[in-house]
């Protein structure tokens, strides 16, 4: 019998992982390619690229070999402290490796083209406004998203499995409770900005040249912290950014050359995501470590640089000349008070992308709790565009005049199965403005800093407490570790108080 080494057994499994993340790395290639310059006749056989590259890396990491590695290295992950990367690779490897091999493959396929036939139908019917063509096909949807659960029985509640997957070591019952809370405090909010006068947004809407917003939004960006030796910037109808390797974070915008707000916040958005994947340590490249750990905590990076940062009145005083120099005509005869409450504009709306920072949660915690009660069977498919429109009424005071606006607004249960989809963007900004008080704390001079447009106090601390682990640590320890409890609801309530108290003079 030849005794093998863990160090043998670890390294053979790092070696297998990375082929799985060659794979899926060279996928993400193809994927960013078909989202910017490929002409529309590369559609069919890219999607084909594509599929089969998924299959090899699904079956190369659902292998034998890997399974058996993850047994024999167990008792040597488990005998390690549970910081060392290497116990962190294990539990991670581990937790992804039950998941997939759990999901069998002619389910998944079945899943895959049903979801795929009901976006198609979706992309006709919303502008036709015929809820009638899409109303049986998410009946079937919410059947298959219902089967999926019942493979990883069992668990607290249906909608558990989903929220594991984008949002792990979360469960329904707990994000109730905190949605709950925040839903009491937001409406009340909401009511009392509608109350009075909307800001004044025109200057926004003015004409703003492609190539100077793009310049404009770059230079942000590198000024924040973003890495152009390890990034880049490209046009996209839906933007998003996409890791290659950790010297590899690209993002994606678009442009509307009369709206100022959808490149320059995208943008922002975006790079805050990048930052968050170009700070994880280099060490974890090619192993499930080296991406963010959880959806909630990538948004809440997202938005604290698009959101506290970038609407902040400090951020303003800095940039704002600036941006007036290189758009003199759109803001010439602007001041820097009248853009600072434009970009803040408070408005209920029924598009959740579109909406600002105050209403936006209300939006995603509607669709989270409808598709709980879904999965529940609390609720019927039939039922859905009713209970869609009561819950606007209640919570935005405004009623969606079609399905269209109303329950066939949004891209997400029209292109994947119900549940788990929602949670993290709300998570997400409840996050951020729990990390920025932790971060104010330690450094109470970042304002400051941020009306001198310097950014690295911010960023490095970000990178210190947040970045660098990549995946290793959950959310709820990340969580734990950064402000030494859980999720919670005041700081973002303090936080919207603060900023909106003073626009809004509530
Ligand atoms: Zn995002």
């Amino acid at each position: 019998m030849i005794l093998i080494s863990h160090e043998q057994q670890l390294e053979d499994l790092k070696q297998r992982l990375k082929e799985v993340d060659d794979l899926e790395r060279a996928s993400a290639v193809l994927y960013w390619d078909m989202s910017t310059y490929m002409p529309p006749g590369g559609s069919a056989g890219r999607g084909q690229m594509l599929s089969t590259l998924s299959q090899v890396a699904h079956e190369k990491f659902t292998s034998a070999e890997i399974g058996k590695l993850l047994d024999t290295l167990q008792s040597y992950g488990e005998a390690l402290p549970h910081d060392h990367d290497d116990a962190a690779l294990l539990r991670v490897t581990r937790r992804n490796y039950d998941r997939r091999i759990k999901l069998p493959a002619r389910f998944v396929g079945e899943v895959t083209e049903h979801v795929s036939h009901v976006y198609q139908l979706w992309t006709t019917a919303r502008p036709a406004n015929d809820w009638a063509k899409v109303r049986d096909p998410l009946k079937k949807t919410l059947e298959l998203s219902r089967r999926g659960a019942e493979y990883f029985a069992p668990y607290d509640h249906i909608a558990d499995p989903m929220i594991d997957m984008s949002d792990y070591g979360m469960k329904t019952a707990d994000i109730r409770r905190v949605f709950g809370e925040l839903r009491e405090e937001l409406v009340p909010l909401v009511k009392a900005i509608t109350a009075q006068q909307p800001a004044d947004d025109s200057a926004l809407h003015r004409f703003f040249p492609e190539a100077a917003q793009i310049a404009f939004g770059e230079a942000v960006i590198r000024d924040m912290g973003y890495d152009f030796e390890r990034g880049r910037q490209d046009k996209t109808a839906h933007p998003f950014m996409i890791r290659f390797n950790s010297g590899d974070i690209r993002i994606l915008t678009r442009v509307d050359e009369h709206y100022f707000n959808d490149a320059f916040f995208s943008t922002v958005h975006e790079a805050g995501h990048a930052m968050y994947e170009q700070g994880i340590n280099p060490a974890y490249d090619g192993t499930p470590l080296a991406e963010g750990t959880s959806a909630g905590v990538h948004e809440s990076q997202s938005r604290t640089w698009e959101n506290i940062v970038a609407r902040s009145r400090e951020f303003w005083q800095h940039y704002f000349p600036r941006l007036q120099q290189m758009f003199p005509d759109a803001l010439g005869d602007v001041t820097m008070d009248t853009f600072h409450r434009a970009v803040n504009k408070v408005v209920p709306s029924l598009i959740r992308v579109d909406a600002d920072e105050v209403t936006y949660n209300l939006h995603v915690m509607i669709r989270f709790d409808l598709e709980v009660a879904l999965l529940e069977g609390a609720l019927e498919i039939d039922d859905l565009p009713r209970a869609w429109d009561e819950r606007y009424t209640h919570d935005l005071g405004i009623t969606p005049p079609d399905y269209q606006h109303g329950v066939m607004q949004d891209v997400h249960w029209f292109s994947g199965t119900f549940g788990g989809a929602f949670q993290g963007y709300t998570l997400g900004n409840l996050l951020s403005a729990q990390f920025y008080e932790a971060a104010l704390k330690a450094h109470p001079t970042i304002p400051a800093e941020i009306a001198r447009g310097h950014f690295g106090t911010l960023h490095s601390w970000l990178k210190d407490n947040i970045y660098q682990y990549g995946s290793k640590l959950t959310a709820p320890e990340l969580i734990q570790r950064v402000t030494g409890g859980g999720v919670e609801v005041a700081p973002l309530m303090r936080y919207l108080r603060t900023r909106f108290g003073e626009l809004y003079s509530l």
